[in-house]
């Protein structure tokens, strides 16, 4: 088996919790570099502060995952393909439509793998979720994605900065689940995006979608403001009669009330497991679905403003 060296540009939040240990389990990689601005260290490892300097002192790199903010992916990312290397995008993969478009006609012209991960969608419930509806029709859909920025996101200013996605970067993880499960496509019909008067990113969105068969029923909330439990789910019903509610950000799926599917999440090892395949394959995965969806709600949405947010 050949073993990919990797290097991880942004060493954040999701770069400790997941991408360091799962690439440390995974026998198809080996950590060969990292760039941190702030120069964070990673034991056994080389550091350097700009990914120009990695590639220059280390030109076996064959691959990187890019872990910054969204919004300085795609000229990250540019770099990484004209330095020859392979890349993984964290999610949301850019800020714009067009910069993901730019993206994959570069990785294509240069002959290199390009991914975009989504990580809700490696869940055996998704994959369940899919493959039970395929073919049906879906007359209601509820997404409810609540939850507690103060707890998830401490001191991102980033995340409510103008291309930060605000309260869609987790939302976005709700609309890639739908966006692979659906039996046909997701239209943003309408939107309301509540923005905090000292933000440029919204705390709360509130979208109705429809289809080429169903114009009404369909939506969803997503709101930051949601302290106490929790809410990642997903509620659907097919014409059919079918009841769908996958819960837990997708880890458990329920159909007509019953328990059907439930995992432990291991989402990061599947995503670096499909990266191992695409590039033993020469492929690259690119779903610009989810990221659509927001910029969609971004173009037909109102804007109203709510009180300051402070951290
Ligand atoms: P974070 O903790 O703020 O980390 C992002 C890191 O990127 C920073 O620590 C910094 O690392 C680097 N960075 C910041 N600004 C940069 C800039 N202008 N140019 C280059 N690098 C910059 O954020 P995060 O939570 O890890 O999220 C990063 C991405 O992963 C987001 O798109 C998010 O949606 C996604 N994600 C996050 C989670 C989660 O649970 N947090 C889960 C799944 C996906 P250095 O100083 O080391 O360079």
């Amino acid at each position: 088996m050949a073993i990919t060296k990797i290097g991880i540009i942004g060493l954040g939040k999701i770069t400790e919790d997941q991408h360091l240990p799962v690439i440390a389990r995974n026998p198809a990689f080996e950590l060969a570099a990292v760039t941190s601005q702030r120069g964070v260290k990673v034991e056994g490892v080389p550091t350097f502060r700009t990914p120009a300097q990695m590639y220059e002192a280390v030109p076996e790199l064959d691959a990187v995952a890019i872990c910054t903010p969204p919004q300085v992916r795609h000229a990250i990312a540019r770099e990484a393909l004209a330095a020859g290397k392979h890349v993984m995008l964290e999610k949301p993969p850019t800020a714009t439509v067009s910069e993901l478009d730019d993206l994959t006609r570069d990785a294509a012209a240069r002959g290199r793998v390009l991914f975009t991960t989504w990580h809700s969608q490696y869940n055996a419930a998704v994959i369940h979720a899919r493959r039970l509806l395929e073919g049906e029709t879906v007359k209601r859909l509820m997404i409810t994605w609540k939850e507690d920025v103060r707890r998830w996101h401490p001191g991102q200013k980033w995340i409510w900065t103008a291309g930060g996605f605000g309260v869609f970067d987790p939302g976005i993880n709700a609309l890639s689940i739908v966006t692979e499960i659906m039996p046909e496509p997701l239209f943003v019909a309408a939107a309301d995006l509540t923005f905090p008067s000292n933000c440029d990113a919204p705390i709360a969105a509130s979208l109705r979608f429809r289809t080429a068969k169903t114009a009404e029923g369909l939506g969803a909330e997503f709101d930051w403001r949601q302290t106490g439990p929790q809410t990642w789910e997903i509620e659907i019903e097919t014409a059919a009669g079918a009841q769908l509610k996958l819960a837990n950000g997708g880890g458990r799926l329920e159909v007509n009330g019953v328990l059907d599917v439930e995992r432990t999440p291991h989402e990061y090892e599947d995503i670096y497991d499909r990266f191992a395949e695409l590039l033993r394959d020469g492929r690259s995965l690119v779903d610009a679905a989810p990221l659509r969806l927001v910029a969609d709600a971004f173009m037909v949405g109102r804007h109203l403003t709510t009180e300051p947010f402070h951290d």
